[in-house]
């Protein structure tokens, strides 16, 4: 049996990048996925994925943040090969909307000050002024970063895979991961249904099903099952279609809700972050449309924006997992130094899925970064 350098269990948003940073090491890699390349059963998919780096959830994500942009550049660079291929990320600028005060604007500023982030503060006439779809109360604030955007979420996804490929790497779809285990030797094998794998190093980024394959975090996961609506919409003023940033709109209650422009039929993306519902099985994902959710978000929309008509284009069921903090948990598996993971990406994760895998495979190779101590499996 052929004894890999390296086995990548899940390919999704990290493991993909995790693939393509083993293989660019020239470690001889295979990736295992339940599903296919960019499938759209796990956590990374649904046409786009917010980048921001002014991170309200805590400034010491903005090192991995600013790592991410100058990797999702490179990427880019290497995958655009002709201007009829989309950019991976599209910068548009994010506008965090809430009261004066509140837990995501003062997050934002904070990393902003921080570290130096380029931002403007707007006061509620200001935005109302360039963005009149926004229906504002005066004690509303806003903080734009011009520096932020949006990521075609599939086409990363396939980008890192193709990536991977073109240095080497083998991908093992529909296999299911059933256990794995390591030897005295340190010797890695990993029990598929399709047969068993050996590999000197083992990288778990199972995104939702990680508690059924790393069982110490069995506790400490959720996984939330999280809804995607994408809505044409008559504006009151059709020049917002190209002019308009991702946004996040915090509500006086906390709900914290979402937007990325109309970037084609779909149209506009309105989600909310906060809430979901906890589902014990995600292979069993309920995809049929939440009436509560769309309920949460048309709500919001019919409160927070000016329009003349909507119409629900398309919607998507997809999963956050959880951990107890709300950040991500990227360390190395107790016990054994040649198997690490990321888990509990906590409905935030994609925009740093490259620095996340590259991290894992640094560790592998014997040289962490301290910028993600933060993140280091925690104590109960
Ligand atoms: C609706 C929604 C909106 C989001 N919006 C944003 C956003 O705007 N910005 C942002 O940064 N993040 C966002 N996120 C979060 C982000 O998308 C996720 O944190 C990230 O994509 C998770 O990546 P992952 O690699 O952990 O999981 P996944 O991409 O799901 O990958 C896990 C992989 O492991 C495989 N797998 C699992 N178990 C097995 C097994 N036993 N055997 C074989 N294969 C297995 C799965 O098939 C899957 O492919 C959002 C998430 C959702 C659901």
């Amino acid at each position: 049996m052929k004894t890999y350098d390296c086995i990548v269990l899940g390919f999704g948003g990290v493991g993909s990048a995790a693939m393509r940073f083993a293989a660019l090491k020239g470690w001889s890699v295979l990736g295992i996925d339940r599903f296919g390349p960019a499938h759209d059963k796990g956590s990374s998919h649904g046409h786009t994925r917010v980048f921001r780096k002014a991170y309200f959830e805590h400034p010491s994500y903005v090192p991995l943040l600013q790592e991410s942009a100058e990797l999702w550049d490179e990427l880019n660079k290497r995958h655009r090969t002709k201007p009829s291929i989309k950019q991976l990320m599209n910068p548009t600028g994010a506008l965090t909307v809430g009261l004066a005060g509140s837990e995501t604007v003062e997050g934002v500023l904070r990393s902003c000050q921080q570290h130096q982030l380029q931002h403007e503060c707007f006061t509620a006439a200001e935005i109302k002024r360039r963005l009149p779809i926004f229906n504002l109360t005066d004690d509303h604030v806003g903080v734009f970063e011009p520096d932020a955007g949006y990521l075609l979420v599939e086409q990363c996804v396939t980008a890192m895979i193709s990536q991977a490929l073109k240095h080497g790497a083998t991908i093992q779809s529909d296999t299911i991961v059933q256990d794995w285990a390591v030897d005295e030797s340190g010797l890695v094998t990993v029990t598929t249904d399709r047969g068993v794998f050996q590999a000197e190093r083992l990288i778990v980024t199972a995104g939702a099903w990680s508690k059924d394959l790393l069982p110490f975090l069995h506790k400490g996961l959720t996984v939330l099952r999280k809804q995607q609506h994408w809505y044409q919409l008559d504006r009151v003023d059709q020049k917002q279609v190209n002019d308009f940033p991702v946004f996040l709109f915090e509500e006086p209650d906390g709900h914290l809700f979402y937007g990325v422009p109309e970037i084609d039929y779909l149209g506009m993306k309105v989600c909310r972050h906060s809430g979901g519902q906890p589902i014990a099985d995600p292979t069993k994902l309920d995809r049929s449309l939440d009436n509560e959710e769309l309920s949460a978000v048309e709500s919001f929309m019919d409160r927070r924006m000016h329009f003349g008509r909507k119409r629900l284009v398309h919607h998507s069921a997809c999963m956050y997992t959880m951990s107890d903090d709300g950040h991500f948990i990227v360390d190395q598996v107790p016990d054994h130094d040649n198997v690490v993971f990321a888990a509990g990406l906590s409905g935030h994760g994609f925009k740093m899925a490259p620095t996340i895998g590259k991290h894992l495979v640094d560790v592998l190779a014997g040289e962490r970064k301290s910028e993600f101590d933060f993140l280091r499996l925690r104590a109960d």
